[in-house]
């Protein structure tokens, strides 16, 4: 039996009504297991926090998650509560600093039934994985810009050491989707060689790792060619790695693709630590009122799950993330307890029952 310590961040507006039903999925599913067992611990943090206590992130909560296997984060930040500067309250940007959380991963998967406004050819869906590097790029000097009466100056850096690992991670997960027959193998560095040195120096990095995987494929694409083919034939990309700014307009893009953000999770990976949440906001307009979708928040546990059985090679709980994402499909696609946002008419509870019920009949 493995003891695997989790963090639990339970954020803002609706991020505490999602965060305690997929804490009971988890929970209900390790019980059933002899493999493995979880142990919550929460992280006091966030906005309403902040407001609560001058603190957005307390040491005492960084440290909690630290020294967690994994952290499970929900929604954080208000719109009327801000730092003194007037800048927002976001311990999840700071986590993933403080935590060198380089790999910034998005998975885009449009299923059978799922509400996408493409027209999905028959036979094809929609099934790859947005790798955004999370710790430079262009957001190196994130509030650090300088600014005169005539110009503007940000500085996009991409170093050598953080590229390496950006791609071995990414070479790592094609190899995994491969493996259990999620994907062909192929790896995509999406960037703008043609123009700038910096992307050019990316993709030569890239090349390098390329060269040290050759069962797998791997070819490049041009930022402004991948917006295009990600509407036109999105079921043709596997594993696509880039850089930060270009990651975060690409993985909003692939959130529109999934008809929204209500279906989308994502994990924030470094060597020592991982940050699982929605790909949402605290959604202030509809908290407390059971409206929320907790479907994005159940899909990021599920992503822990089956990060934390591959490091830690166990299997079942592998098996486990898979079939908690596969259940989350299903109800997906059957569209029967469905939110407002998909749709359907389910509260929050009803949903997050509906998957708990289908794992309890599996
Ligand atoms: P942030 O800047 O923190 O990402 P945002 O202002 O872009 O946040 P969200 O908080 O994600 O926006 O909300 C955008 C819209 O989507 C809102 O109308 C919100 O109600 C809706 N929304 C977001 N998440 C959910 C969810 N889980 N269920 C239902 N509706 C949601």
């Amino acid at each position: 039996m493995q003891d695997y310590q989790i963090a639990v961040f339970h954020g803002d507006g609706i991020g505490p009504e999602i965060m305690a039903p997929t804490l009971d999925i988890l929970r209900a599913m390790a019980q059933r297991s002899d493999s493995y067992h979880l142990a919550f611990t929460d992280a006091p943090a966030g906005a309403a926090h902040y407001a609560r206590t001058g603190d957005a992130l307390p040491a005492a909560s960084m440290d909690t998650a630290r020294r967690a296997d994994a952290i499970l984060l929900s929604a954080m930040g208000l719109p009327d509560v801000r730092y003194a500067d007037g800048t927002e309250i976001s311990p999840q940007i700071d986590l993933r600093k403080a935590l060198t959380l380089f790999a910034g991963v998005r998975p885009v998967t449009v299923r059978a039934g799922q509400p996408t406004p493409l027209k999905l050819p028959a036979g094809k869906d929609i099934n790859f994985v947005l790798i955004r590097e999370s710790t430079e790029g262009l957001f190196f000097t994130q509030g650090t810009g300088e600014v005169t009466e005539t110009e503007a100056r940000e500085t996009l850096r991409i170093t050598r050491d953080i590229s390496e690992k950006l791609f071995r991670f990414a070479f790592d997960m094609a190899r995994t989707r491969k493996e259990a027959g999620d994907g062909p193998g192929r790896v995509t560095c999406v960037d703008k060689a043609n123009v700038f040195r910096a992307f050019a120096f990316f993709r030569e990095i890239f090349d390098e790792e390329a060269a040290r995987n050759p069962d797998l494929t791997a070819d490049h694409a041009y930022v402004d060619a991948t917006a295009l083919w990600m509407v036109q034939k999105p079921w043709n990309f596997d594993v696509m790695v880039t850089e930060n700014m270009f990651g975060d307009i690409l993985s909003d893009l692939g959130a529109g693709l999934m008809g929204g953000l209500g279906l989308a999770p994502s994990a924030d990976i470094g060597l020592d630590n991982a940050v699982f949440q929605p790909c949402h906001g605290s959604a202030p307009d509809i908290a407390g009122q059971g409206l929320a979708n907790p479907f994005a928040m159940i899909l990021s546990a599920a992503m822990m799950l089956e990060w934390l059985g591959l490091r830690h090679d166990n299997a079942a709980m592998v098996a486990d993330g898979r079939r908690l994402r596969e259940t989350v499909d299903r109800i997906v696609a059957a569209g029967t307890h469905l939110t407002r946002d998909l749709g359907g008419t389910a509260t929050t509870a009803e949903a997050a029952q509906a998957v708990q019920d289908a794992l309890d009949r599996a």
